[in-house]
């Protein structure tokens, strides 16, 4: 199908509207306010997006519609037919091709002057020079670490002398009929770290609950993904994307289902539980990637506060239980370990083996490290890499911290090749009983 390009029929009268809020004085204005300076400021602005997905796509044709003209997008996948219920700037012929690239040669056919320089990339492969380059951040991204990751980037990028080093981030994230929109000031309000127990991991059922009792479809999936294939072992090696394994999976869950009369059990439910697949949702992406550009355009040109100009700087839609809306302040923590100063206490006991406490730092909510390598008292105790030294350390995993020297109130350094850059500071945390 040959796309229609639809040309503004002339360039002023296309920005008439906009022009209205961005180029009118208005109680936030700096004395030195005109109009025009707001406009050519924010056609100057480089942005960058870092998603080209479901959010990413809806961020980059409101931000060209918005007056921004030089936009960078970040995004190392390629475009899935599955995408294209949503990922609106992609069509069938684009199938197998680079997302960043795709959506950026779409958006600057339909919107005139619009400049959009595609990264077909993983945020990780640039450094601070790269991203020194932005005035302001939008993400669009469907994974927490990614998340994690820019924020650390942002905030140790910050010089007290150097007003430039300091970016704004905005960030979107939408999970089926839920989503939020935040702002980020690195070092000046609460960043990504300090709200991580926000993004807890989805809490797993427990396995007795799996055994003994479900009550939901999703307990006779994951019964079924967890004991009856060990049990039954139909084939060497669980493939998820073979329709087979998936095949036999729903059989079993469905039959178990019926037996406990839970209805629900559907081919694609188990296909959704077992790979953990997120529902995405068009609208709820279209309402969240609307609240984060409109933060941007009121950022670009003070025609109104934004969020995190005030104290909330959170705003939670909740759209899986009729609507509801909530905007708050998110509070920066003193022990984060990114934007904080102090150590966070990590509760341990002196009988746990090093390995033991490690799995503790992947199940905490506000950790979540699932590849640690940690050192104390000026020794490594374990690391990930290289093999000779993950080897070497080795016998220290079943070890226990008692054995290992660790006492109450010991300061441990953690790292992550997740997060290259950030050294978490935890002190250990023991049971009152059970300290020195
Ligand atoms: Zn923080």
């Amino acid at each position: 199908m040959a796309s229609t390009t639809v040309y503004p029929a002339s360039e002023p009268e296309r920005w008439t509207y906009l022009n209205r809020v961005r180029t009118r004085p208005g109680p936030l204005t700096k004395p030195d306010f005109s109009g025009e300076g707001i406009a050519a400021a924010m056609e100057s602005m480089r942005i960058l997006v870092i998603g080209a997905g479901g959010l990413g796509c809806e961020i980059l044709k409101n931000l060209a519609l918005s007056g921004f003209k030089d936009i960078h997008v970040i995004d190392m996948d390629t475009i899935d037919i599955s995408n294209l219920n949503r990922q609106f700037l992609f069509r069938q012929e684009d199938v197998g091709k680079s997302k960043a690239e795709v959506a950026a040669r779409f958006v600057e056919k339909r919107v005139k002057g619009v400049k959009i320089t595609p990264h077909n990339n993983r945020i990780q492969d640039f450094d601070e020079d790269f991203y020194m380059q932005f005035q302001l951040v939008v993400c669009g991204l469907d994974s927490i670490e990614a998340r994690r990751w820019i924020n650390a980037m942002l905030v140790n990028m910050v010089d007290a002398e150097a007003e430039d080093s300091f970016k704004p981030l905005i960030d979107g994230g939408t999970e089926g009929f839920k989503g939020q929109a935040r702002v980020i000031l690195p070092t000046m309000t609460s960043c990504i770290e300090c709200q991580l127990n926000m993004h807890a991991p989805r809490a797993a059922v427990p396995l007795c609950t799996l055994a003994s009792i479900p009550r939901q479809p999703e307990h006779c999936i994951e019964w079924a993904h967890v004991i009856a294939w060990d049990e039954a072992k139909p084939f060497p090696q669980l493939d998820k994307d073979d329709p087979e394994h998936v095949g036999w999976l729903y059989q079993k869950a469905l039959t178990r289902a019926q037996e406990f009369g839970i209805p629900g059990v559907t081919y694609a439910l188990t296909q959704g539980v077992i790979k953990n697949i997120i529902p995405a949702i068009a609208s709820t992406n279209s309402v969240i990637a609307a609240a984060c550009c409109n933060e941007a355009v009121k950022m670009a040109s003070d025609s109104a506060p934004f969020l995190g100009q005030g104290l909330d700087n959170y705003m939670m839609y909740t759209g899986d239980d009729a609507i509801y809306t909530y905007t708050f302040s998110a509070e920066r923590k003193p022990d984060c370990p990114v934007c904080g100063q102090t150590a966070r206490a990590l509760p341990a006991d002196p009988a746990w083996t090093l390995r033991e406490l490690l799995d503790s730092l992947a199940a905490l909510p506000e950790a979540q490290l699932r590849r640690p390598s940690v050192r104390a008292a000026g020794k490594t105790l374990y690391m990930q890499s290289p093999p000779s030294l993950e080897e070497q350390t080795r016998p220290n995993l079943d070890k226990t911290l008692a054995e290992l020297g660790l006492d109450h109130g010991q300061e441990v350094g953690v790292t992550d090749p997740a997060f290259a850059t950030v050294l978490f500071t935890f002190k250990l945390e023991f049971p009152k009983d059970k300290r020195q």
